[in-house]
C-alpha cells in the first residue's frame, strides 16, 4: 500500500532540542503494558496445546469483548468529552436507565393511600407497571434498534470456542470459490463462499473471520461425507465466526464450508465499498471497489483473514449488463443468467495469495492496454479521463521490464491492471494483478509537469515492487510489515533512479530519510519490527517507520556491502527461497548472509537496526592522526535510561578534504561497540562522515570539526556532494534541538548558503528555518518572527529573486523554485505575491488555454486563497477542474486560506464529502493547520467531530495519525498540552492508546521546552 501524503512530515513543526521529563507517559501504561499484567485482565488457558505458540498477549479489545460493560465506557466518554467542551452534561444513558428501572416506581402514588379500594387499584397498577417495566428492562437493548436483535445462530461470547485475536492454526484454507452479487442501486450485496480446507491438527472447531456479514445458511462437508447444515457462532468483538463439531476433525482430512450471506456496502474506504463520481453530463455514476489491507477482506467474504493463510481464489461476480467487472485474474468466461444479470467468472488464481490482496471492482470504466512480453498491462479510469492514462501505461510497462530482470523472476500473472478509483483513501494498493490507485496517483495529462509525473511514477514503482515483495513473498504477520513496505519504498526509489533518471527522485529520497529520523528520534517511536496484538496496532504499523526507516536501512545495507551486486543476489535468493510463502525479518537477513562472500553476519548487523527503536548519534573527536568515534542513542527525551545502552552495528563511511566527492573517496569503518578509533593523515583538515547520507545516523563533529567543515564550505561549496551538504544542515539543526550544538552554530553553517544553488541543501535549510518561523508565529513572538523573516531573506533573498515564473523542465529545478517561492509568498514578499496574482489572472482570463507551470500552481493558488473574492474564483475552478493533480493543488490552496469563515467551511465540507471528497480531509486539515487562525480552529474541529472522523478513518490508521500530527504538532504551551492530554485520554478505546497520541504529547512538551529555552538565544542569534 502506498500511504500518499506521507511527505507530510516535511511540513510539521520543528522539534526542540532539550531533553525533558516524560513522567506522564510512565504513569499511563499503554495497551501492551496493561496486557502484560495478568492481574489487570483475565487470561485464557490455551484451548489446544498445539496452538499456544500463536497466542498473542491478551489485548484490551479481547477483554472488552468478554464482558466489560461497554455502556459504562460510553457514559464516561460522554462525560469527559462534555466537560472538555464546557457543556453542561446530561448522562443520557443513565437517565434512560433510571426511568426504566423497576426500582424508581416502587413507592406507590400518595393519592392512592387512603381507601382500601383505591389501594387495591393502586397495587394492581403498581404490579402492572412493575411487570411492564421489568419486561422492558430485561428485553435486550437491541429490541428497539433499527438493526434488531441477533439471529438465533449467533451466540454470546461465552459459547464462542476461541478467545484470541489471532486464529487457531488447526485448519488451513486451500481454496475459495466466491460468488458475489452486488446491487449498486440498493448498496447491498449477497455472496456465497465455498472454502476448501485441510485439517492440520485434530480439532473440534473451525474459526475464521467475518465482519458485518449476515450469514443466512451454512453447510459443511467432511471428506467424501454428506453435506450437512451447521450453525455458525459469531463473536462480533473479534470479527470472528466459528463452527463447533461433536466429533474431532482429524489431521490431514479435507473439508468444505459453504456460507451464504448478505451485507451492505461499506460507507468508509475499506471492505467492499461504494464510490461515485459525476460524469460529463452531470449524472451521478456509482461503482463498487475493494480495499482489504490490512483487516477488511472479512467485510466482503468470510475468510481466514491473516497474511499467512495463503490460498487460491476463484471469483465470480453477477452484474447488470451495463457494468464491467475486474478482479485479480483475467476473465475466464461470461454467462447470461436467467434473472437478467450477467455472470463474469475469473480464472482461478495460479498462485497462493493472502486475503488482503484479493480485489474486485464493479464499475463502468474504460481502459488502454498494451502487451508486454506476454503480460497484458492495462490502465482503467472513468471514461472522461481516458486521455490521462497513457503515461501510467508506459511507466508501468517500463517498470515491469525492470523488475522482471532485476528480480530474475517473471511477474507470475497473465495480466496487470492499474485502476484509478474516484474515491480512494490510500495512495494505491498492490492487489495482485489489480492495483488500485487514487486518481491523483495514476492519471496525468500530457501537459502535466515533471513533478506530477514523478508522483505517479513513484507510486507505480512502489506498487509494482510489491508484486514481488509482499505478494509473492509475504510477511507472516503485521509485526514485520516493513518487509513489504520498507522494501517497496526502497525499490520505488532505486528503480526510478535506474529507469527514469530524468525524474530526479534522489532529492525526495534524501528528504524522506531526514524526516523519518526526526520521527524516530522521539521516545514514542518504535522498532521496525514491533509486536502487534490488536486491530489498532495493526493499523498503526502503516507509518513512516515501517515504510521510510525500512527503506533507509536497506539503502544503508546495500551501500555498505562490498560488491554492487551482492545485495541484489541476496534478494533474488530470498525471493526464490520463499516464493509463495511467508517470512519473518530474520529470513531476509539469513538469505543475504548466505550470499555474502565472507559470510559476513548480516543478520547480526541488521537486527540492531530492526529490533530496537531510534538510531545512533556518532560523535567524532580527533587528536592528531587519531580519530575516536563513539556512539549513543540520538533521543530527544532524556528520561529513558533503558535505551541509553542501545548499541548499533554501524557501517560508518567517511571522506576528507583530500578526496570528498567521488565514490572512490569513500572509506568504511564498522563501529560495533561504544567507541572505535581510526587513523587519518595529520594533514587532513576535515572529515565528513556518512558519505552522501546513505547511513541512518547523525554525526556530531565537535566544535573544531564543525568549524572546519563550515570554513571549508565557505571557501568552496564543491568540496562536498549536495547530499553531504544537505546532511550537514539536517544534522546541525537536529543537534541544536538535542542541545549538543548551539543554535548560533547551526545558523553559522548557513553562512555558506549565498553560494548554494543545489536543491536538497536549500530545501533542507528552508524547511528547518520555516519550522522555527511557524513555531514563533504560533507563539505570537512578533519581534522574533520579524527577525526570522529577515534571516530567511538574508540567506535566500537573492536566490528567491533569481527565480523565473516560466515553465522549467528539470524536476530538481522545479523543486527548488517551488520551495523558494512558497516561502517568499508565505513571508508576503511583494514581488512574489504580485507575480502569483498575475499568473492567476492570466489563467482565469485565458479560459483554460493558459497553463500555470505545475510546480508553481500551489504557490499561485495559496496566494489566491487569501482574498475572499479570489477564494471564490478558485473554488469555482476547483469544482470544474478535471485534471486531478491540478485539482488537488487547488484544494491545497483553498485550505491554506487565513479567512476564518472559509477555514470553517472547508473543514466542514471536507467531512461532509459533498463538494470535496472526504478522502481529502487529512490533507485539508494539514493545510489549514499551517496558519495561525487555522490550527486552533482545526484542533476544535477534530475534538467536536472525533467520532465521525473515526467512522471514516480507522483508529490508528495513517489518516488518523496524520490528522493528529497536523493538529497538535505546533502547540508549545502547557495549556495546550493539558488540553490535548485531556481530550485523548477521554477517548479510551476510541483512540487514547494510539502511538500517535504519545508522539503528539511528546512533541508538544519538546516544543514547549525548546521555545522557553531558546527565546533569548534566538534574540541574540537572529
Ligand atoms: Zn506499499
Amino acid at each position: 500500500m502506498d500511504l500518499f501524503d506521507n511527505n507530510s512530515t516535511a511540513e510539521r513543526a520543528n522539534l526542540p532540542r532539550n531533553m525533558i521529563e516524560n513522567s506522564m507517559f510512565e504513569e499511563e501504561p499503554d495497551v501492551v503494558d496493561l496486557a502484560k499484567d495478568s492481574s489487570t485482565f483475565p487470561t485464557f488457558p490455551p484451548l489446544d496445546p498445539d496452538e499456544v505458540a500463536y497466542e498473542p498477549r491478551s489485548s484490551r479489545l479481547l477483554v472488552r469483548g468478554l464482558g466489560e460493560n461497554d455502556m459504562d465506557d460510553e457514559e464516561e466518554d460522554c462525560e469527559s468529552s462534555a466537560r472538555l467542551l464546557g457543556m453542561s452534561f446530561m448522562n443520557r444513558s443513565s437517565a434512560h436507565r433510571s426511568s426504566s428501572s423497576p426500582y424508581t416506581r416502587q413507592s406507590p402514588p400518595r393519592s392512592c393511600f387512603p381507601s382500601a379500594r383505591a389501594l387495591v387499584v393502586c397495587v394492581l397498577i403498581l404490579v402492572i407497571t412493575v411487570s411492564m417495566t421489568m419486561v422492558l428492562y430485561f428485553l435486550p437493548g437491541c429490541t428497539f434498534t433499527k438493526a434488531g436483535c441477533p439471529k438465533p445462530n449467533q451466540t454470546d461470547d461465552d459459547e464462542f470456542p476461541w478467545a484470541k485475536f489471532r486464529l487457531p492454526r488447526s485448519i488451513h484454507p486451500l481454496s475459495y470459490e466466491l460468488t458475489l452479487t452486488p446491487d449498486l442501486d440498493k448498496m447491498t450485496f449477497t455472496g456465497r463462499a465455498v472454502i476448501n480446507m485441510s485439517v492440520l491438527h485434530n480439532t473440534k472447531r473451525i474459526v475464521l473471520h467475518a465482519a458485518n456479514l449476515s450469514i443466512s445458511k451454512a453447510t459443511f462437508k467432511l471428506g467424501d461425507g454428506q453435506t450437512v447444515d451447521v450453525t455458525v457462532l459469531e463473536r462480533n468483538s473479534q470479527q470472528q465466526i466459528a463452527v463447533k463439531f461433536e466429533a474431532e476433525l482429524k489431521a490431514d482430512q479435507l473439508c468444505v464450508l459453504t456460507l451464504d450471506y448478505s451485507a451492505n456496502f461499506s460507507n468508509a474506504y475499506d471492505g467492499f465499498y461504494n464510490s461515485s463520481y459525476t460524469d460529463k453530463d452531470g449524472e451521478k455514476r456509482v461503482l463498487a471497489a475493494t480495499q482489504f489491507e490490512p483487516l477488511s477482506a472479512r467485510k466482503a467474504f468470510p475468510c481466514f483473514d491473516e497474511p499467512n493463510f495463503k490460498s487460491t481464489f476463484l471469483i465470480k461476480i453477477n452484474r447488470k449488463p451495463n457494468y464491467m467487472t475486474l478482479s485479480n485474474m483475467p476473465k475466464a468466461k461470461t454467462t447470461n443468467l436467467s434473472n437478467g444479470l450477467v455472470q463474469d467468472e475469473f480464472e482461478n488464481t495460479n498462485v497462493n495469495m493472502s486475503t488482503y490482496l484479493v480485489a474486485f471492482i464493479v464499475a463502468d470504466f474504460t481502459s488502454v492496454s498494451m502487451d508486454d512480453s506476454g503480460i497484458n498491462v492495462s490502465v482503467y479510469s472513468v471514461p472522461e479521463k481516458m486521455e490521462h492514462t497513457k503515461y501510467a501505461l508506459e511507466t508501468a510497462s517500463k517498470l515491469l521490464k525492470f523488475y522482471n530482470s532485476f528480480f530474475e523472476i517473471v511477474y507470475p500473472l497473465k495480466k496487470l491492471d492499474l485502476v484509478a478509483i474516484p474515491d480512494f483513501l490510500a495512495g494505491a494498493m498492490e492487489n495482485w494483478g489489480l492495483i488500485t490507485f487514487r486518481e491523483t496517483t495514476l492519471l496525468v495529462g500530457k501537459e502535466s509537469s515533471p513533478v506530477d509525473k514523478q508522483i505517479v511514477a513513484s507510486v507505480i514503482a512502489h506498487e509494482l515492487a510489491h508484486q514481488w515483495f509482499g505478494n509473492l513473498v509475504t510477511m507472516s504477520w503485521w509485526n514485520d510489515l516493513w518487509l513489504n513496505e520498507g522494501f517497496a519504498t526502497y525499490m520505488q526509489y532505486m528503480s526510478l533512479q535506474a529507469v527514469m533518471p530524468e525524474l530526479d527522485i534522489g532529492n525526495l529520497f534524501l528528504d524522506m530519510r531526514f524526516r523519518v529520523m526526526d520521527k524516530d528520534a522521539l521516545n514514542s517511536s518504535h522498532a521496525v519490527s514491533t509486536e502487534v496484538n490488536t486491530p489498532e496496532q495493526v493499523e498503526e504499523m502503516f507509518d513512516s517507520v515501517s515504510y521510510e526507516k525500512g527503506a533507509s536501512i536497506l539503502l544503508m545495507l546495500n551501500t555498505s556491502l562490498p560488491g554492487d551486486q551482492q545485495f541484489r543476489k541476496g534478494i533474488i535468493r530470498y525471493l526464490n527461497q520463499f516464493s509463495g510463502s511467508n517470512t519473518e525479518t530474520v529470513d531476509l537477513w539469513n538469505s543475504l548472509t548466505q550470499f555474502s562472500p565472507q559470510h559476513q553476519n548480516i543478520s547480526e548487523m541488521m537486527s540492531s537496526w530492526t529490533s530496537q527503536k531510534g538510531f545512533p548519534l556518532v560523535t567524532v573527536s580527533r587528536k592528531g592522526d587519531q580519530v575516536t568515534l563513539s556512539q549513543e542513542p540520538f533521543l530527544l527525551t532524556s528520561d529513558n535510561t533503558a535505551h541509553n545502552s542501545s548499541l548499533w552495528n554501524i557501517p560508518i563511511t567517511y571522506v576528507n578534504d583530500s578526496c570528498g566527492l567521488a565514490p572512490e573517496c569513500r572509506q568504511v569503518f564498522t563501529l560495533v561497540s561504544k567507541t572505535g578509533t581510526l587513523t587519518v593523515s595529520k594533514s587532513v583538515k576535515w572529515l565528513k562522515l556518512n558519505y552522501r547520507s546513505t547511513g541512518f545516523y547523525i554525526v556530531d563533529y565537535g566544535e573544531e570539526g564543525w568549524s572546519a567543515l563550515t570554513d571549508a564550505l565557505s571557501t568552496n561549496i564543491s568540496v562536498l556532494t549536495p547530499e553531504d551538504r544537505a546532511s550537514l544542515i539536517h544534522n546541525v539543526f537536529a543537534l541544536s534541538r538535542l542541545g549538543r550544538v548551539s543554535f548560533h552554530q547551526a545558523i553559522n553553517l548557513l553562512n555558506y548558503m549565498s553560494s548554494e544553488t543545489e536543491t536538497s541543501p536549500v530545501t533542507e535549510a528552508l524547511l528547518q528555518l520555516n519550522h522555527i518561523y511557524r513555531l514563533l508565529d504560533k507563539r505570537q513572538e512578533f519581534d522574533l518572527v520579524a527577525r526570522m523573516k529577515a534571516c530567511i531573506k538574508r540567506h535566500f533573498g537573492s536566490l528567491m529573486n533569481s527565480q523565473t515564473w516560466e515553465e522549467k523542465q528539470s524536476v530538481s529545478e522545479q523543486e527548488l523554485r517551488s520551495a523558494l517561492l512558497m516561502t517568499a509568498c508565505n513571508l508576503k514578499e511583494d514581488n512574489c505575491i504580485r507575480q502569483a496574482k498575475d499568473l492567476l489572472k492570466q489563467y482565469v482570463d485565458s479560459n483554460g488555454t493558459f497553463r500555470i507551470p505545475g510546480d508553481l500552481q500551489r504557490v499561485v493558488f495559496a496566494v489566491a486563497a487569501q482574498s475572499d473574492e479570489d477564494w471564490s474564483t478558485l473554488f469555482g475552478l476547483y469544482t470544474n477542474a478535471i485534471y486531478d493533480a491540478e485539482k488537488r493543488k487547488m484544494l491545497q490552496g483553498l485550505a491554506s486560506t487565513r479567512l476564518p469563515h472559509r477555514v470553517a467551511w472547508i473543514l466542514k465540507e471536507g467531512l461532509k464529502g459533498k463538494f470535496i471528497q472526504t478522502q481529502e480531509l487529512p490533507l485539508i486539515i494539514r493545510m489549514v493547520c499551517q496558519n495561525f487562525a487555522g490550527y486552533l480552529f482545526a484542533w476544535d474541529f477534530i475534538q467536536v467531530n472525533w467520532d465521525r472522523l473515526i467512522e471514516k478513518f480507522p483508529v490508528g490508521s495513517y489518516a488518523i495519525q496524520s490528522i493528529i500530527k497536523s493538529t497538535t504538532s505546533q502547540f508549545s504551551t502547557k495549556a495546550h498540552l493539558d488540553q490535548v492530554q485531556a481530550f485523548f485520554s477521554s477517548l479510551k478505546e476510541r483512540g487514547s492508546q494510539m502511538r500517535s497520541v504519545q508522539e503528539a504529547l511528546e512533541t508538544i512538551r519538546l516544543n514547549q521546552r525548546w521555545v522557553d529555552e531558546n527565546l533569548s538565544t534566538l534574540k541574540q542569534s537572529l
